[in-house]
């Protein structure tokens, strides 16, 4: 599976935390993340990641095209709810075609455990059937 990580700026230790937590399920996959958020996860985790530009540079978009040619499996994007963010229609479209194209999204470390464990259990096999 295609997995993408962003995390904004305050929760970028909360989603290293994370995938180090969950190293060896998400070493079985397919990693990509906005720059700023795979260059933390590669440093810290050293899982391999493909890296897109910083969110705010075009990197939310670049994850949204691949969303758009069915190219991504599953997004965990923990967002910072509580700062404003220059690039907030970016945040916005790429949750829209997530939703569009019925991604499966955890935007909150709570969801992406529910997610992390369907995905360790086979639940996202359907996503192969989809495309
Ligand atoms: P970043 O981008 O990983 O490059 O910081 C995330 C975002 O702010 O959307």
């Amino acid at each position: 599976m295609k997995i993408a990580l962003i995390a904004h700026d305050k929760k970028k230790n909360e989603l290293v935390n994370f995938v180090l937590a969950y190293k060896t399920v998400f070493e079985k996959h397919e990693l990509y993340a906005t720059g700023t958020t795979g260059e933390q996860v590669i440093e810290k985790v050293g899982v391999p990641v493909h890296r897109f530009r910083s969110g705010p540079h075009g990197g939310d978009q670049q994850i949204g095209a691949m969303i758009a040619e069915q190219e991504m499996d599953i997004v965990i994007f923990f967002r910072d709810p509580l700062t404003a963010q220059p690039h907030e229609p970016d945040v916005s479209a790429l949750l829209r075609l997530c939703d569009v194209y019925k991604i499966p999204l955890a935007t909150n470390i709570a969801a992406a455990e529910i997610l992390i464990h369907g995905l360790d259990r086979g639940d996202f096999q359907w996503r192969e059937i989809v495309k």
